[in-house]
């Protein structure tokens, strides 16, 4: 009992002649304990304290760009996107804070782009109204011949069309936009469909002394399209060329396929789109030189629907154009083309 006694004592015996006793004092042993005693308190003491000090320092490293983050988010949710969170690595909480400055960015962004969209529509509206009210006072004046009367209600009806076009085209890109956007795909016989559409076109074209002609591949052909939004890229591009070729040129409509992808492509030998025109003509309201100059133009958003569509089918549109020549579109459909096999089991 070396720690209530003063000595520890072994006993060894000494065969035939006894026993010895051997004693140890216990003091230099207590020291000892309470020596090793004192360092591990002391130890312990200093790992408790490192330890609080580290989980008070690590918590602090985490909580304050946490609490960044938290007043970020509150102040994009008041609409303030100005934010911008510092660099802290690329660890998750680093990747968190880059993700939230993106959302910012992207956020401000098409706020801008937003309200950028409705000041041109309040502007393009604004327009044909200004003169359907004008005219309108004219009309109601009593001095006015016939001829004159009819001919300020012509321009009265013309603008109405205006106003009617840019809304319906608004609309359009309205459904487009819209989240969950679903394309209403199904299997068509690509002849009858061209035909139909053929059909549908000419009368306009005639109208204006003007040629459509078609090409399209003689066999039967399945495609997977979703047909009212092909014909409305069809129509635009189409009108487009009514809108922008003189009387008496042609104006065709050239479709094909190959194993997988189908083609459309309409080759006017209109007035052409301007270089400097080219890079722009699918933003939306963006109009070329000569629709400016001529008033032909419509509302400057035919072409941007034309792409939003070809984009939902997962294809391609390009063009070429030249003043001389004239205007070449073309749209290219990633996997519209059904063959035997697919047609069969859709
Ligand atoms: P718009 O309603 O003005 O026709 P679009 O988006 O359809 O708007 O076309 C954008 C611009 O591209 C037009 O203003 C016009 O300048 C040019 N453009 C489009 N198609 C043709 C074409 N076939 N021939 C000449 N210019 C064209």
């Amino acid at each position: 009992d070396w720690k209530n006694q003063p000595y520890i004592v072994t006993v060894s015996s000494i065969p035939n002649q006894g026993y010895v006793f051997m004693f140890q004092n216990t003091d230099s042993i207590q020291t000892l304990i309470d020596r090793l005693n004192n360092h591990f308190f002391i130890t312990g003491l200093i790992t408790a304290i490192l330890t609080i000090v580290i989980i008070i320092l690590l918590s602090i490293a985490l909580v304050r760009p946490l609490n960044k983050m938290k007043e970020a988010t509150i102040q994009i949710k008041s609409g303030d996107f100005s934010i911008s969170l510092p660099d802290i690595g690329n660890d998750e909480l680093g990747k968190l804070a880059k993700t939230i400055n993106l959302l910012a960015s992207e956020l401000m962004h098409l706020k801008e782009e937003r309200s950028q969209f409705l000041a041109t529509i309040s502007h393009e509206l604004r327009t044909p109204l200004t003169y359907l009210k004008g005219y309108a006072d004219i009309v109601q004046r009593k001095n006015l011949s016939i001829e004159e009367r009819d001919k300020y209600l012509s321009i009265i009806q013309e603008e109405a069309k205006r106003i009617n076009t840019l809304v319906e085209d608004l609309f359009e890109l309205a459904k487009i936009d819209q989240y969950g956007f679903e394309m209403k795909k199904q299997t068509i016989q690509l002849s009858e469909f061209i035909a139909h559409l053929h059909h549908k076109f000419e009368p306009a074209f005639l109208h204006q002394s003007m040629r459509l002609h078609v090409e399209m591949p003689q066999k039967d052909i399945n495609v997977n399209i979703d047909s009212a939004r092909v014909e409305q890229m069809l129509y635009n591009l189409l009108d487009n060329s009514l809108k922008y070729s003189q009387t008496a040129t042609e104006t065709t409509l050239k479709i094909w396929t190959n194993t997988k992808d189908l083609y459309l492509r309409i080759i006017d030998n209109g007035s052409g789109i301007q270089e400097k025109d080219l890079p722009h003509i699918f933003k939306r309201f963006y109009r070329g030189t000569y629709s400016n100059d001529s008033c032909k133009g419509g509302s400057g958003l035919g072409l941007s629907i034309v792409k939003e569509l070809v984009n939902a089918h997962n294809g391609e549109i390009t063009v070429k154009s030249n003043s001389k020549t004239g205007t070449t579109f073309t749209i290219m459909l990633k996997g519209a083309v059904l063959n035997e096999k697919d047609t069969f089991s859709r």
